[in-house]
């Protein structure tokens, strides 16, 4: 039996992971599930998958998981250092789905005693992606793609040489405000942002797409994960997200992934590599579908792309700044404390004041430098936000 552990196992790529693993259970042995708030569907999961251990990463809800779990023999523990020593537990295959930096650490132990990491959280790689793949490479771990664009390229590079490869083009639905005037921008609520067109997603992943900072965070992931310079990848707006990606090779040939908008092709592509086995996703008719759009990303309706090149040609720590800064002006959006528009301004104020201050330069990557700049770009985006709404 395979043991697998799940960490975000209560978000939207969690339930999709389960939805397959449910699927064949004679196959897994559930090691560890993690979650956040949602403990009662935490523990829902736990028993329906007969799981060794379930973890809140918040301290406060321990007693009602150990409640919703009593006489199962299902171990119960919380808080953010059990949800890292959960990842402690041998197991073969690791999902990670934790939203946002808090992704990290656990992925790092996941990797230090060997499993196969699936890593959906792309903020790992972007803070410390130079980290990730040296400690998998120390362990002789692997780190497999799920989010889609770069399961699609994975996929799209099976059988080739890397070096054969021109360019790389991720695909980008725009999110709830493609096609929104430019002045309506600044308005634009967080219950807005929070519907995507396509995609049915964790409620901060779905603002980022709205924001193009996600396929910020992508490109910046394309670059990690599989060593393309900056100028080779590129963003194409695609409203009907089935095209995911695309590989541009030196004969001029381009291999595109098609499917639907459905995180289980991806999550099954990285839970059965290196076979294929059938998945419960839709066949897509192309004769109904007919036509497929492509248009060029708009800089001004989307600032996030001209910032994550700027923080590819910065390297270092600039990957950790960005996206600490961009997590914080999240959630003061979300607070409802600045426009949306203002988002993007903070991220851009952080990343000058840091580099300003020289914050952003390392020869080697640490653990400890990442953890702080993201510290510290946090503090920054509250600064800068405090700026942007005394001036408005
Ligand atoms: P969700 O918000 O739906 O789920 C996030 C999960 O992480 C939940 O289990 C949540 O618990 C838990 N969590 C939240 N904060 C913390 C924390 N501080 N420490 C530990 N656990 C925490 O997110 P998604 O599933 O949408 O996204 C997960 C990751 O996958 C993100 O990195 C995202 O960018 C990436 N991704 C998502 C895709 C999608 O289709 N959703 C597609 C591609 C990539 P709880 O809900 O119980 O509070
Ligand atoms: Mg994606």
């Amino acid at each position: 039996m395979r043991r697998v552990s799940i960490f975000g196992a209560t978000g939207s790529v969690g339930v999709s992971t389960i939805d397959l693993i449910a699927r064949d259970p004679e196959k897994y042995k559930v090691v560890a599930l993690t979650g956040g708030r949602n403990v009662a569907r935490l523990a829902e999961q736990a028993r329906a998958l007969d799981a060794e251990l379930a973890v809140t990463c918040f301290p406060e809800l321990k007693e009602e998981l150990a409640d919703r779990l009593s006489g199962s023999g299902i171990a119960v523990e919380a808080g953010p250092e059990a949800v890292v020593e959960a990842a402690n537990r041998p197991a073969d295959w690791v999902m990670s789905a934790i939203v946002g930096a808090a992704g990290l650490l656990p992925g790092l132990k996941a990797l230090e005693q060997g499993a196969t990491l699936a890593l959906a959280n792309k903020e790992s790689l972007v803070c410390a992606g130079e980290i990730l793949m040296r400690t998998a490479h120390r362990h002789g771990a692997d780190v497999l793609p799920v989010d889609s664009e770069h399961s699609a390229v994975w996929q799209a590079l099976v059988g080739e040489d890397i070096s054969d490869v021109e360019r790389v083009i991720i695909t980008a639905s725009g999110g709830a405000f493609r096609d929104w005037p430019l002045e309506d921008l600044p308005k634009a609520t967080p219950e807005q942002a929070c519907t995507h067109p396509n995609w049915s997603m964790g409620q901060r992943i779905t603002v980022d797409s709205a924001s193009m900072f996600n396929k910020g965070l992508e490109l910046i992931e394309t670059r990690e994960f599989f060593g393309f310079q900056p100028a080779q990848i590129e963003v194409v707006v695609h409203p009907q997200s089935l095209v995911h990606a695309l590989v541009g090779f030196r004969d001029g040939a381009l291999m595109a992934h098609v499917g639907p908008p459905d995180m289980r092709h991806a999550i099954g592509y990285a839970l059965n590599y290196p076979q294929r086995r059938s998945l419960p996703v839709e066949r897509l008719d192309l004769v109904e579908i007919g036509a497929l759009e492509f248009r060029a990303p708009c800089e001004i309706r989307w600032p996030a792309l001209r910032l994550a090149r700027e923080v590819m040609e910065i390297r270092g720590l600039a990957g950790a700044a960005f996206n600490g800064a961009k997590e914080r002006a999240l959630d003061l959006f979300l607070a409802g404390r600045i426009g949306f528009t203002d988002m993007a301004a903070v991220v851009e104020s952080v990343l000058e004041a840091m580099q300003a201050e020289d914050a952003l330069k390392c020869d080697r990557m640490r653990l400890e430098d990442v953890i702080e700049t993201d510290h510290f770009a946090r503090k920054r985006a509250d600064e800068a936000a405090r700026r942007i709404n005394k001036d408005s």
